[in-house]
């Protein structure tokens, strides 16, 4: 009972911060998204492909989730734009308040798009809000078709989701139906009853003008 009633208080106090931080989000006009997904479904590449296509229009920022090790902040400062990494020690997700320690180290007014990667994990991440404008999921070919069925948890608090190296698809015999069937209508996104499906590779770049298009059309909204 204890420990019910305290994961309660611990999550309630997690959202009035992340309250604190949708407001210093919405003054400074920052679009931010909260990237989610299991380890290798490919969080990382992908920021690196949007920073590619994206960096010229708008100025990014990154903050970089991980249990240890600054593996993924190096590759993403090697692109060139700011980057704070958050290692947790252990936790498997990123909180609120990890967030709002985080935002100290970036000039927001000079932020346009401010993506967090958070702890490869399709459980616990899903629970903790930070404040963010929207929230994906990266899933991964090699991972299977059976993600969403067997995380509802994850596929139902997202506004997009990303289905990544489908340059593979026919080596898993992956079934992009069953996968799509299982991405069921959320009611918790921002933007759409069901989560929008984008099939990528950032490998070949296939798909990626799509996920583009869409990030600008919401972010642009924001960022003036
Ligand atoms: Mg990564
Ligand atoms: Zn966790």
């Amino acid at each position: 009972m204890k420990v019910i009633e305290i994961a309660a208080s611990v999550l309630k106090g997690n959202d009035r911060i992340a309250d604190e931080n949708r407001i210093v989000f919405r003054d400074n006009h920052v679009f931010v998204v909260n990237v989610m997904g299991s380890p290798g479904a490919g969080k990382t590449s992908l920021l690196l492909k949007t920073i590619e296509a994206l960096g010229q229009g708008f100025n990014i920022g990154v903050i970089e989730g991980d249990i240890a090790t600054s593996h993924d902040a190096e590759l993403i400062q090697a692109a060139g734009v700011p980057v704070v990494q958050i290692n947790t020690q252990g936790a498997c997700h990123l909180d609120a308040m990890m967030i709002k320690t985080a935002l100290t180290h970036f000039d927001l007014a000079k932020i346009d798009l401010l993506f967090i990667e958070n702890v490869g994990n399709l459980v616990c991440p899903a629970g903790f809000r930070l404040g963010e404008s929207a929230r994906i999921v990266v899933s991964s070919v090699p991972e299977g078709d059976d993600k969403p069925k067997k995380y509802p948890g994850m596929f139902r608090v997202v506004d997009a989701v990303l289905l990544n190296k489908i340059d593979l698809l026919d080596v898993f015999g992956f079934n992009t139906n069953t996968f799509k069937e299982d991405v069921l209508p959320a009611g918790f996104s921002s933007f759409s009853s069901k989560p929008e499906i984008f099939e990528v590779s950032c490998k070949t770049e296939k798909g990626l003008s799509v996920w583009l298009d869409w990030l600008k059309k919401h972010g642009g909204v924001v960022c003036r």
